[in-house]
């Protein structure tokens, strides 16, 4: 399959110029999109049939249920039932945006989307083009991230055409995306409110809106019970190398840093470090990258999965991070960090 690439400029352009990707998401086909968190690959939610082709592009597990993008609120009307107070607070709070919502699911959303669950996750994005999209093909989307499951989330769309390139009809490139990481993930679907997934709404910001929320125990991946957002219990966001965190007092990471990397230099091994704008000095062998000021954790989440991609164009075999607090974006950055590294800590 040939896959056609799309620019447009998401702050210049005109419904016309998605008339082809309409068509091809009207009849069954798959268009990467961007989004405000990462590119998503895009089907239509309401056939079964592009379900299963997302699902066989992406090499995603079939228990691994799908977001459905709507453009308004009817949309949620017509995916899901029982739409509880807080569900409503919450969509009137924080979409469009990147705030996902678990509810019960109308009969006309297919199985196959939401990987054979009762539930479906709904999302109003807040991007220009992805916001036209879903309104002007009329269809409802369902969009995961659009990369190779495992691989990194792509947060441009070369990440897209490297990941999927002859596997889907077409790719909209927009760009650069703003957030970077995946929107956040709350159950509403009964009176108790519980976040699956941490991303830029936090947990706070969710709290100020219902009074109270919890998190899923699986979500920090210290308990062996099975996640609620399935997805969750997938090794993801892997680069192809070795990648361990190193947590502790601040001058202790960056010693212990600079003797691991030394030693695997010395064994012939290709080694980086995944550092700060304040620390990215203090290392003195392998590649050093920065995800940006320390205290800036936006540029730390739009940086993450650019440089966990880096690390497999530079072939490199062992990567040393530093850790990152609970304040960064709610915790989001460190989720998905400790998930790339498959829970590898080193303490010091
Ligand atoms: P992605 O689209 O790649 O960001 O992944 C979507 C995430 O949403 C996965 O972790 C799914 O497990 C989760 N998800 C989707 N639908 C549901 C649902 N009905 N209940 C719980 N989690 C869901
Ligand atoms: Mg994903």
């Amino acid at each position: 399959m040939l896959t056609s690439v799309l620019k447009i400029n998401p702050d210049n352009f005109t419904g016309e110029e998605l008339e082809e990707a309409c068509n091809i998401l009207r009849n069954g086909g798959l268009v990467a999109f961007p989004t405000e968190t990462v590119y998503g690959l895009g089907g239509d939610a309401l056939n079964p049939a592009a379900s299963s082709k997302i699902y066989e592009a992406k090499g995603r597990p079939s228990d691994n249920p799908l977001i459905v993008h709507i453009a308004d609120m009817a949309g949620l009307y017509d995916v899901a039932h029982g739409i509880t107070d807080n569900g409503q607070k919450l969509a009137k709070a924080f979409w469009p945006g990147p705030l996902t919502m678990i509810f019960k699911k109308k009969d006309i959303v297919p199985l196959s989307t939401t990987g054979g669950l009762s539930t479906v996750a709904v999302r109003m994005p807040g991007h220009a083009v992805a916001r036209e999209l879903i309104r002007r093909s009329g269809i409802y989307i369902a969009a995961p991230s659009a990369n190779i499951s495992g691989r990194p989330s792509p947060t441009k769309a070369e990440h897209v055409i490297e990941d999927l390139s002859g596997r889907i009809d077409m790719v909209i490139d927009g760009g650069s995306v703003g957030i970077g990481i995946e929107s956040t993930i709350v159950d509403v679907s009964s009176e108790e409110t519980v976040i699956l997934r941490p991303g830029y709404i936090t947990k706070d910001m969710i709290k100020q809106v219902t009074g109270s929320v919890s998190t899923d125990p699986a979500v920090d991946g210290k308990v062996l019970t099975a996640p609620k957002a399935p997805g969750m219990k997938y090794r993801h966001y892997a680069p192809k190398g070795q990648l361990f965190i190193i947590e502790g007092t601040a001058g202790m990471v960056v010693c212990k840093i600079n003797s691991l990397v030394y030693e695997k230099e010395k064994e012939g091994y290709k080694t980086a470090v995944i550092a700060t704008d304040e620390t990215k000095d203090k290392y003195q062998c392998g590649i050093v990258k920065s995800l940006g000021p320390a205290r800036c954790e936006n540029s730390i989440a739009a940086s993450l999965y650019n440089i966990l991609r880096e690390m497999d164009y530079l072939d490199v075999q062992y990567i040393y991070s530093e850790s990152f607090g609970d304040d960064i974006l709610g915790g989001a950055v460190m989720n998905r960090l400790l998930k790339a590294a498959s829970y590898n800590i080193i303490r010091v």
